[in-house]
């Protein structure tokens, strides 16, 4: 039976990094490229990392009801397309979901079985220092970032598994054997 495992993390803890990972280790492991209106970051292709989209096509694939669910982050939309992972599912596929703590609740009650994993970072001294290292933020969309961090922190709670993301071997390896574990219940 396919799962839905989802990932939240506070922005810069090293969610990117450790999914890029596990996906390297689980080819039953399908990972869901969301739709945002944000920018590309440098580096960031079109439909791998996200569909980028404007705010009117969001709004309208909304209406049609195209997306499973949603949050308003830091100024952009962001959605999981609806379809592609309805296939996926039906193919048997596991599917990672890497969304927000809003997100997260709302998969939590659609779907009962959801895995729910938090990853936090080691503190919040190292969260923006990851955040400045990767240079892909103005200083001003860092501080809203970090703003969201702190309330994101405080939803771990809600999660199934919290892993902290000091080493990144380690973390990889603990959430991938998670994902083994409940994949198989
Ligand atoms: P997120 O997807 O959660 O926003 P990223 O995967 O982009 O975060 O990682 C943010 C920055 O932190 C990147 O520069 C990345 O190389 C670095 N990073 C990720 N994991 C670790 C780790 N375990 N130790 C040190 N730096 C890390
Ligand atoms: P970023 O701009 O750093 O790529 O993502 C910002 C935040 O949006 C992160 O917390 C990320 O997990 C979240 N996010 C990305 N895609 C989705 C999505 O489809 N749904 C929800 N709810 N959050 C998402």
């Amino acid at each position: 039976m396919s799962k839905i495992f989802v990932i939240s993390a506070p922005s810069g803890t090293g969610k990117g990094t450790v999914i890029a990972e596990l996906l390297k280790r689980d080819e039953n492991l399908y990972y869901s490229v969301s739709m945002t209106t944000r920018s590309p970051r440098a580096g960031e292709e079109n439909g791998v990392s996200y569909h980028f989209v404007t705010r009117e096509t969001f709004l309208e694939k909304l209406k049609n009801n195209e997306i499973l669910e949603y949050t308003e982050y830091c100024d952009n939309f962001y959605g999981t397309p609806l379809d592609i992972l309805e296939q996926k599912m039906n193919e048997g596929k596991n599917c990672l979901l890497e969304i927000d703590v809003v997100g997260a609740e709302n998969i939590r009650k659609m779907r009962k079985d959801a895995v729910l994993l938090f990853i936090a970072p080691p503190s919040m001294e190292e969260l923006e220092r990851r955040l400045r290292k990767r240079g892909t933020e103005t200083d001003e969309v860092i501080a809203k970032r970090l703003a969201a961090a702190n309330s994101e922190m405080e939803k771990q709670s809600l999660f199934d598994y919290v892993v902290i993301n000091g080493e990144l071997e380690k973390a990889v390896n603990d959430i991938e054997n998670i994902i083994k574990k409940e994949a198989t219940k």
